[in-house]
């Protein structure tokens, strides 16, 4: 529940924080880009109006043939008045253009004022924007030439209608929208999973630490429920009944603080390094002892254990005999615990140039590759159902952790025929 929230927090914050800049690059681009368009528009409109300023400024005599050309060329329209009356060319235009032409040239002279240029052949111009939206129209850059002659004034409007290029703008805001709506999605898919993949260890990790406190606790409350009860029969028994129970304490409480050692080794398993003393131990002895102190067990399982020395006088090798002795314990209880009765248990050693290694086999119930990884993890049980005493999921973690201190390898592998093969690779010097 509470990695559901912070999954959902976190993919939020993934994800709104991508969006915004995504928004803002592409909003700022989509300016840039607008600027860039309606510059290019204007350009092109004055190059246009350059051209018929030229034209009127060198001919005299404006030809229908031009004027048809300029119009057909693009996007404009084109309105004449000479001498104060109507060119013959208007004739051409349609109902509407005239109407359209009527209000710009009021536009015209309400804006500028004229001033009579009384030198002949001066030709100037004039530009403005113009919008006949009020009257259901389109805007406009319009603008108009006078050429001031002998015979009298010639005037020529030129109107560019900027529809083309508001449609053009408007096609590149709904491409933009798109494409931000399309990334959008894809990018609050991918932190949902993104965030999903990152916290999926944590979430692991908080459920086997959540159980291993609760096996934890069942575990120490076991033996704390049958100290309380052999002190209180303590109370009331006889002389004679006394060392039993007290016996039953000692044997509980040992168990606890077994446990509770385990806990606090991992607990700080980095400055576990530290407190590995080495000394030249004779491994073989080692071995020897272990074997003895686990026969007993094995047999009481009716599982028979078997050592297998080297020959020859094996020479001492550095490392912490008390660790290795716990990593020993580890593997013999674990395969005693994980091979049914009847099965069979081999304890070896052998030595190669640089390297030494100790072999844990038993041809027990095995482990399956998928979980062979996993089984050095801290808490990890792959029987989640086995809650004999004892099994916390700690073993493994533990002996890796020792094992590792001393710059060796903890191995597993499948024993042929079945079972598992725990390998101690040690450093021989
Ligand atoms: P546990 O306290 O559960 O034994 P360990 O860390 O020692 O914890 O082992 C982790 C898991 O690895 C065990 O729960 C068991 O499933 C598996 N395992 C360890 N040793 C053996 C083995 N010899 N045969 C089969 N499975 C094993």
């Amino acid at each position: 529940m509470m990695f559901q929230k912070v999954h959902l927090r976190l993919a939020a914050l993934c994800a709104g924080i991508t969006i915004v800049i995504l928004l803002a690059m592409s909003l700022g681009y989509l300016y840039i880009s607008e600027q860039g368009l309606r510059r290019s528009h204007y350009v092109s409109f004055q190059n246009d109006m350059n051209t018929v300023i030229n034209n009127l400024d060198q001919q005299t005599i404006i030809t229908h043939e031009w004027l048809t050309l300029m119009e057909d060329n693009g996007k404009y329209l084109i309105n004449i008045i000479d001498n104060g009356t109507p060119f013959l060319y208007n004739d051409r235009s349609t109902p509407e253009q005239k109407q359209l032409f009527e209000t710009a040239w009021n536009i015209y002279e309400q804006t500028f004022e004229i001033q009579n240029l009384s030198a002949a052949f001066v030709t100037y111009h004039m530009e403005f924007l113009f919008s006949s939206k009020g009257y259901g129209g389109n805007d406009y850059y319009a603008c108009v030439a006078t050429s001031e002659r002998s015979n009298g004034t010639f005037q020529v409007m030129l109107l560019c209608s900027m529809e083309p290029l508001l449609h053009q703008i408007k096609t590149q805001r709904l491409l933009f929208f798109a494409l931000d709506v399309l990334a959008i999605v894809a990018l609050t898919l991918f932190s949902w999973h993104f965030t999903r993949r990152i916290l999926r260890p944590l979430e692991e990790n908080q459920r086997q630490q959540n159980q291993f406190i609760a096996a934890a606790s069942h575990e120490l409350r076991t033996p704390l429920a049958v100290i309380l009860s052999c002190t209180s029969a303590l109370i009331r028994a006889s002389e004679k009944e006394r060392p039993h129970f007290l016996e039953s304490i000692q044997s509980e409480g040992m168990r606890m603080s077994r446990l509770i050692d385990d806990m606090l080794l991992l607990t700080k398993a980095g400055s576990f390094r530290w407190s590995i003393r080495k000394e030249p131990t004779e491994l073989d002895t080692l071995l020897l002892n272990t074997f003895e102190a686990f026969e007993p067990i094995a047999s009481e399982k009716s599982i028979r254990l078997l050592i297998e020395l080297p020959e020859d006088a094996v020479p001492p090798i550095l490392c912490d005999e008390e660790r290795v002795r716990q990593v020993l314990s580890i593997l013999l209880h674990n395969a005693i615990s994980y091979t049914p009765k009847g099965g069979r248990i081999r304890l070896s050693l052998t030595f190669e140039d640089k390297y030494t290694r100790i072999l844990v086999s038993d041809n027990g119930i095995g482990i399956p590759d998928a979980e062979k990884e996993r089984i050095f993890e801290r808490f990890y049980r792959a029987d989640q159902s086995r809650s004999e005493k004892g099994h916390f999921g700690l073993g493994l973690s533990i002996a890796s952790e020792i094992i590792s201190a001393h710059n060796g390898q903890l191995l597993v592998s499948d024993t042929p025929g079945g079972g598992s093969t725990f390998t101690v690779i040690l450093q021989r010097k």
